[in-house]
């Protein structure tokens, strides 16, 4: 079975019907036993790093196998990239947001963890779509294809902004089989997006404005591998293709993490901020703690994303493509702000909540996650890269200030009617330092080797995934990483 095919068949036998019944996790199985005697007295068969998604699962397909895991994790929470406020209306997703019905993996963990899922694909249809303001310029689609400033080739012009690189990746695509992106026959793909659009006839500034204004991955369309692009199209296509719906947690996603950990019959250790790992010669692990504490095992598995474990130590040292990837991978910088209306200034002025901006204000998202789904619970104003550093910068209060000033002058009826609450920046979250992972031009070779197991130090976590992309991407490499211990 292929990867895709795994990916999207795998809700329908179970991810833990799967680990019940594969022969080869079955087979591993008296192997382990015999490794595992190994450990000392008190302590797990295998420590995992981080108790994001990957972690979590990991921890439970090697329980499922008899192994004894426990899971050391800086933040004082579970959950990692998956962060709800739970204390606003709607409950704002800060990090993961749903899970489409190809995402047979994420249905199974959601399922197991006995949390209700809700349909949100519709909601997010609901209403019309984001009205583009090109300065303080509010642009219907006929009024953006009409517009002097239009920097997109003519039979291009009627496609906003926001949509024309997933259109054109989309429809230009090289790859035929989006699985075999990483494969080396594609390295001669592997070019930046920048030249991939330039090929497609758009000019710089048709790139800067439908690319690096509010880029989905990279600072810029020179920062990102097209090839990357192309394999995150065909996930996409993939799930389009598995249908129409999208699900998230109701109550918030951080409920699933929560109930996931809760599930581990081991120890879900918090506030461990991990600041070395050494693996003595005779292969056994030891993992060295901010507080000066160390705990050690036979077996460790790291699911750090390589923002952080760029600051742990590692002794001996990675080495080649690996040790690069771990000091260069890219995460994308986003930043947020959580705004709610007192009144619905929208149906005052007559035009669409949701503004997709060139400027500093960035995109305004409705939030539709109330009982009502037609109810506007607020809005999550989001930047990307640089306009994500600018905010940083300017720091959470005049960030908050500046896009509550912006939305005001952009849209008079929301004068007085608005507050912003919280600010949540990925780049500045410490455990964190980024959002999803994503490949410079000429990185995607680094695949080959970004999770190869150095001795008994093995390797999981979304960016280590070549199959799927963001949390099943995470509960792929879960699964790989649970073999590779098992094997
Ligand atoms: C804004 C946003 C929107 C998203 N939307 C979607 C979506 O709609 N659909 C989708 O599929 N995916 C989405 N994702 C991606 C998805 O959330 C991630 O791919 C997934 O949660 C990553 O899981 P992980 O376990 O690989 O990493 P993480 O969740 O980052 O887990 C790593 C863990 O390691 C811990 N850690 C780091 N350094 C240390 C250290 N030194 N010591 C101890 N612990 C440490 C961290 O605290 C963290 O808990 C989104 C992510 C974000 C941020």
């Amino acid at each position: 079975m292929d990867r895709r095919r795994f990916t999207l068949s795998a809700a329908a036998f179970g991810l833990s019907a799967l680990a019940a019944s594969s022969p080869l996790l079955a087979a591993t199985k008296t192997k382990v036993a015999a490794k595992a005697a190994s450990r000392q007295p008190g302590e797990p068969d295998v420590l995992i790093l981080g108790a994001g998604i990957s972690g979590l699962q990991a921890a439970w397909l090697l329980e499922e196998q008899g192994l004894k895991v426990a899971i050391v994790e800086g933040r004082g929470r579970v959950g990692g990239r998956i962060m709800t406020l739970l204390d606003q209306p709607g409950y704002p997703e800060m990090g993961f947001n749903s899970m489409g019905e190809g995402y047979g993996r994420g249905l199974d963990v959601a399922k197991r963890s006995g949390v209700t899922l809700q349909e949100v694909g519709e909601r997010y249809r609901i209403g019309p779509p984001s009205l583009l303001y090109i300065g303080d310029k509010p642009l219907t689609r006929e009024e953006w294809a009409r517009f002097p400033g239009n920097p997109f080739p003519d039979a291009l012009k009627t496609v906003m902004p926001a949509e024309l690189v997933s259109m054109l990746v989309s429809k230009k695509t090289r790859l035929t089989d989006w699985n075999a992106w990483a494969d080396p026959a594609s390295a001669p793909l592997d070019i930046s997006l920048h030249d991939f659009l330039q090929q497609q006839g758009l000019s710089d500034q048709a790139i800067h404005l439908a690319h690096d204004i509010a880029p989905y991955y990279g600072r810029n369309a020179y920062d990102l591998s097209a090839l990357l692009a192309e394999y995150n199209d065909g996930f996409v296509k993939a799930q389009i293709a598995a249908g129409p719906k999208s699900f998230a947690v109701k109550g918030g996603n951080l409920l699933m993490a929560q109930a996931l950990a809760k599930q581990l019959k081991g120890d879900v250790l918090l506030g461990r901020e991990v600041v070395a790992i050494t693996q003595a010669s005779g292969g056994r692990m030891t993992v060295h703690f901010k507080d000066g504490s160390t705990l050690s095992a036979p077996k460790v598995i790291c699911t750090l994303p390589f923002s952080t474990l760029r600051n742990v130590a590692i002794e001996p040292g990675l080495s080649g493509m690996q040790a690069q990837a771990v000091a260069q991978l890219g995460y994308q910088p986003i930043s947020m702000i959580f705004v709610t209306a007192e009144t619905p200034f929208w149906e005052q002025d007559g035009l669409a909540p949701g503004m997709w901006t060139d400027g500093v204000l960035g995109n305004v998202m409705p939030q539709r996650y109330g009982e009502d789904p037609q109810q506007i619970t607020g809005f999550i104003v989001q930047a990307r890269a640089n306009l994500a550093d600018y905010w940083d910068r300017l720091g959470a209060e005049n960030a908050k200030a500046l896009v509550v000033s912006r939305i005001e002058a952009l849209r008079p009826a929301a004068k007085g009617r608005i507050r912003a609450h919280s600010y949540f920046s990925w780049s500045q979250e410490r455990f964190n330092v980024g959002d999803f992972s994503y490949l410079a031009p000429g990185q995607v070779k680094w695949m080959a080797d970004i999770a190869k197991p150095a001795g008994n130090l093995f390797f999981a976590g979304e960016h280590t995934a070549t199959g799927a992309r963001g949390l099943e991407g995470a509960l792929e490499s879960s699964e790989r990483v649970a073999i590779e211990v098992l094997g």
